[in-house]
């Protein structure tokens, strides 16, 4: 298979970051995981297992947490359950669902691998490591089960999917954009110094960066609802907003699209406007 694969590893201020990328037919993708104090925070994909094994080998880890269930952060739990013998914990939403083997699309399948079924236990408000007290802040929209990790002692935030970039163009199709919008003002309202985002790694002014991102968001929704009330389809508003065709929408029939951005704001909007 044409499947390219690259990577590094690196120490930010205490943390162990591996980041695996994987690249087909054009598409790059790349996810991180941290060890900090004993803690893995999310597993990498199955299709960057032998690449991770010798990073999950290496270092001393206690225990996994996990963000969400998407197989990017959850592809190696399996692995470390079975044969390194670690508990993995994440929130109840999908614990059953990752306990089956992977049902996803053949093209999530090309890039992140099968990932195999594992037993999590449910993550409470918040747990400990070797050395602090972490929360675990409820931060659903891009998938419902998602949350973030904020260890007390450091102030180090771990943002899973919650960020990925600033001016999101494309989301899935289970994403919605206006839940996102809360949990970004929702973490926001803690205390927090460096943040760790799973795809783009650490943040320089993380906080920032997350305000950016969730000034952008608003922004979009005012303009998707200007747009919708000058008689714009939804169609229409993603071609002039979202003129560029992302290879992944074509890739994935879909299933990334800008439209669904369009879709949740504009079904927020008249959920708003029937019950005023
Ligand atoms: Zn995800």
């Amino acid at each position: 298979m044409l499947l390219k694969k690259h990577f590094t590893k690196e120490t930010i201020n205490n943390v162990h970051m591996a980041n695996g990328t994987v690249s087909f037919r054009g598409i790059r993708l790349n996810v991180h995981c941290f060890v900090v104090d004993g803690v893995l925070i999310d597993t990498n994909a199955k299709s960057l297992k032998k690449e991770c094994i010798p990073f999950f080998k290496q270092q001393d880890i206690d225990q996994v947490v996990i963000t969400h269930y998407h197989e990017d952060h959850t592809g190696c739990a399996s692995y470390l359950q079975q044969e390194l013998h670690l508990p993995i914990y994440m929130s109840d939403g999908k614990l059953e669902y990752c306990t089956k083997k992977a049902d996803y699309p053949l093209y999530r399948k090309v890039f992140w691998g099968s990932r195999g079924p594992f037993h999590a236990q449910a993550l409470g408000k918040t747990f400990k490591s070797r050395t602090a007290t972490w929360d675990v802040i409820e931060t659903p929209g891009h998938a419902m089960d998602h949350v973030a990790f904020l260890n007390q002692e450091t102030g180090q935030l771990f943002t899973g999917d919650l960020y990925c970039q600033e001016k999101t163009k494309v989301v899935l199709r289970e994403e919605n954009i206006i839940t996102t919008i809360a949990s970004l003002k929702k973490v926001l309202t803690y205390h927090f110094e460096d943040v760790f985002c799973s795809h783009a790694g650490y943040l320089k002014n993380g906080r920032e960066a997350l305000q950016r991102k969730l000034a952008y968001l608003e922004e979009l929704q005012g303009t998707v609802i200007q747009l919708h009330e000058d008689g714009h389809t939804p169609v229409e508003i993603r071609n002039q907003l979202f003129p560029k065709k992302y290879p992944i929408i074509l890739f994935s029939s879909g299933e990334w699209d800008s439209l669904h951005m369009i879709n949740a704001i504009l079904e927020n909007h008249l959920q708003h406007t029937h019950s005023a």
